[in-house]
């Protein structure tokens, strides 16, 4: 126990004189740090960090060290190679003595950051093979002039053969070609390189999980979340990932940091939260997972955490959890901002432009926390989410409810990458309009979600004789559309400086310039030329922008500018486009209330669903000279602990803005699985 935390803290020292800087929020902080292939790396700044108290610093400290420590768990799951392939780049990266300036490395190094990026050798986001950019007999090259001891060996193969077996795997598009396969005519588990199963089909995990499920059981524990399934000579059977079993290695390294973490726990309910995590992590006992949900979603503590088996997304079935963690301390200044938004639901509602017959007599908000992410773990790392919502069970959510929050330092930080990023300069008419996006964009984005989830989505009623399903497939777009024009009407009122949620009313006409220019023109960089809007929010978006661009034509609301063949969209009248979002917002509550079928089809066809061609491919070109990767992902930042006779008396806060450092940082202080 002692030597990993002094070997961890060794390491964090040496690298501090070269990539590491201290905190100092005066100084100008970089958010971007590069850009390779589709991927563009940022960091996040832990604003808070330095107030808490030393107590709470020493709970960061200790949670996030159980944050990195699962990083192998989730590289497993990921497939069964991942471990060994990213040993063998490592390595080359490290001892390769050949030319290291060549082109053909360049490839190398951008490989190796991409399987870094991914946690394994399938794109985080299309899950299908990375392949290298440069050839096999390179590649060769690069093995042959690296230390051969250093490379990971299969038990009972030599180094040479070892190496055969995993270089088809990397280069071979079809060979374990793909993560998670969709194609429902296939057999889900038999085409999917995901390492969740193991010599089993589609048929039998389901007829193998259906029998565990008990009929009746309204508190059913979610059957299958932590454990790989194989067939061995006995049959089919479930290997746990727990303490002695499945993954234990580095189960008990995020347990030995963990009981660190309940010594200095806030409360005696966070205690009580730890404390059966550990226990669910040293049984594999589901039932104790969601003991652990049930008193996590009452804990307020300042600091927070999610480590476990959770996201469910990699697994065909929906069945098995990946591994991830967030460490968060609550940013209670902006947790104030909605939950004066939820206190004055009432307000909203008495006041917003809708129809008497179709509003609440009685409303309740929800207030969502705001937090200030200080570690990214697993399934969470480097590509990591801005909301967070669980846990999963339905039957937790119901009887005790979920905890739903914004990553709001992730959030800033992409707003203030793509400040510098030329896309502001590229679309705004002029420089006024540029000036108004800086100062209040990341703000009003903020506030907008914030209206839309706490007040947005509770508002208004159906009339009595009217079916919640009456608008059947329209009726998703129809409700992003209402919850997202109540934030669009309120955002521009006054109540927003009696509430103290806008410095002025100015700081609204960024979130008006933002939305009409994403809903009208630069949301379509994610569709191919000669598609139409599928996606349910940009089907929203651009109906709500569309429909008010059209009805505001004659008095030139927002008229369309071209100059040098560059299409503007500028608005004049910020106060007659409110009225336009209050018209539409009273109209689509009509037709929600009403269950005016009819109606919500003609709104979509005919203002979500269509582009225009010409638009479209003028974006695109606009996009493409831009160079804007389409997926980030964020480094973390690092905490050195000081100690005094065997004591921790502080935690410094550092910020590195080395990227792949981190990553083999990571791979030589926090891998705890065998490569094979
Ligand atoms: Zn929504």
């Amino acid at each position: 126990m002692k030597k990993i935390f002094a070997s961890v803290l060794f390491l964090l020292v040496m690298t501090t004189a070269f990539s590491t800087e201290r905190v100092n929020q005066d100084s100008v902080f970089n958010y971007e740090l590069e850009k390779f292939a589709d991927l563009r790396i940022l960091r996040y700044q832990v604003t808070g960090f330095n107030e808490l108290s030393l107590q709470q610093k020493k709970l960061v400290y200790y949670l996030s060290q159980a944050a990195i420590c699962g990083r192998d768990i989730l590289w497993d799951q990921n497939g069964k190679f991942n471990i060994a392939i990213r040993k063998i780049l490592e390595n080359i990266y490290k001892t390769y003595t050949g030319d290291r300036q060549s082109e053909d490395f360049k490839k190398f190094l951008v490989y190796l950051k991409r399987i870094e990026f991914s946690n394994g050798i399938y794109h985080h986001y299309s899950s299908d093979k990375i392949l290298p950019g440069f050839t096999k007999a390179y590649f060769s090259g690069l093995i042959a002039n690296s230390n051969q001891e250093g490379f990971p060996v299969s038990p009972g193969m030599s180094v040479e053969e070892t190496l055969q077996t995993l270089i088809p795997i990397i280069f071979e598009k079809d060979m374990l070609g793909i993560k998670v396969c969709q194609d429902t005519d296939k057999d889900l588990i038999m085409n999917s390189a995901i390492n969740l199963y193991s010599g089993v089909d589609q048929s039998e995990v389901e007829t193998f999980y259906n029998q565990m499920k008990i009929e009746g059981d309204s508190t059913p524990v979610s059957y299958g979340l932590n454990s790989t399934l194989v067939r061995d000579i006995n049959g089919i059977k479930e290997l746990t990932w727990k303490v002695g079993g499945l993954y234990g290695p580095a189960i008990e390294k995020i347990i030995t940091w963990l009981i660190k973490a309940k010594d200095v726990a806030e409360n005696p309910v966070q205690k009580d939260l730890i404390d059966k995590l550990i226990s669910y992590y040293i049984t594999g006992d589901l039932k104790r997972w969601d003991e652990y949900n049930v008193i996590w979603v009452k804990d307020t503590s300042r600091i927070d955490f999610v480590n476990g088996f959770i996201e469910v997304y990699s697994d065909p079935l929906g069945l098995k959890g990946t591994w991830e963690s967030v460490v968060n301390i609550k940013d209670i200044n902006a947790t104030k901002r909605t939950e004066a938004i939820a206190t004055n639901a009432q307000w909203f509602e008495n006041n917003s432009p809708v129809d008497k017959r179709f509003k609440k007599s009685q409303v309740k908000g929800i207030s969502a926390k705001v937090i200030t992410v200080a570690m990214l773990g697993g399934d969470c790392y480097p590509h990591s989410p801005l909301g967070i919502n669980l846990p999963n069970a339905d039957w937790i959510r119901k009887m005790h409810g979920s905890k739903s929050v914004t990553l709001e330092n992730i959030s800033y930080a992409y707003h203030e990458a793509d400040a510098k990023s030329g896309f502001l300069e590229e679309f705004s008419i002029d420089q006024k309009e540029i000036d108004i996006l800086i100062k209040y964009n990341a703000i009003t984005d903020n506030l907008h979600t914030d209206l839309h989830e706490c007040v947005g989505h509770g508002s208004g009623q159906l009339l009595p004789s009217v079916s919640s399903e009456a608008l059947k497939n329209y009726a998703s777009v129809l409700e992003e559309a209402r919850a997202d024009l109540f934030a669009l009407y309120f955002i521009m009122d006054p109540k927003m400086l009696e509430l103290g949620l806008l410095p002025s009313l100015e700081a609204a006409k960024a979130q008006y310039i933002s939305y009409m220019r994403n809903g009208l023109m630069t949301q379509l960089k994610r569709i191919k030329l000669g598609d139409n809007i599928q996606q349910t929010h940009m089907r929203n978006r651009q109906l709500i922008a569309k429909w008010c661009y059209e009805r505001g034509m004659e008095k030139k609301v927002i008229e369309k500018v071209v100059i040098n063949n560059k299409t503007y969209f500028k608005i004049n009248d910020y106060v007659g486009l409110r009225i336009l979002f209050g018209k539409l917002l009273a109209e689509v509550q009509r037709i929600k209330s009403e269950g005016d079928y009819e109606a919500a089809k003609q709104l979509v066809e005919n203002y979500g669903f269509k582009v225009d061609r010409d638009l479209h491919a003028e974006l695109l070109e606009r996009y493409e000279k831009l160079n804007l990767p389409p997926y980030s992902g964020f480094v973390n930042p690092e905490y050195e602990t000081i100690e005094q006779n065997g004591e921790i008396i502080d935690v410094i806060l550092l910020n590195t803005d080395d990227y792949l450092g981190q990553m083999i940082k990571y791979s030589d202080t926090y891998s705890f699985l065998p490569a094979f």
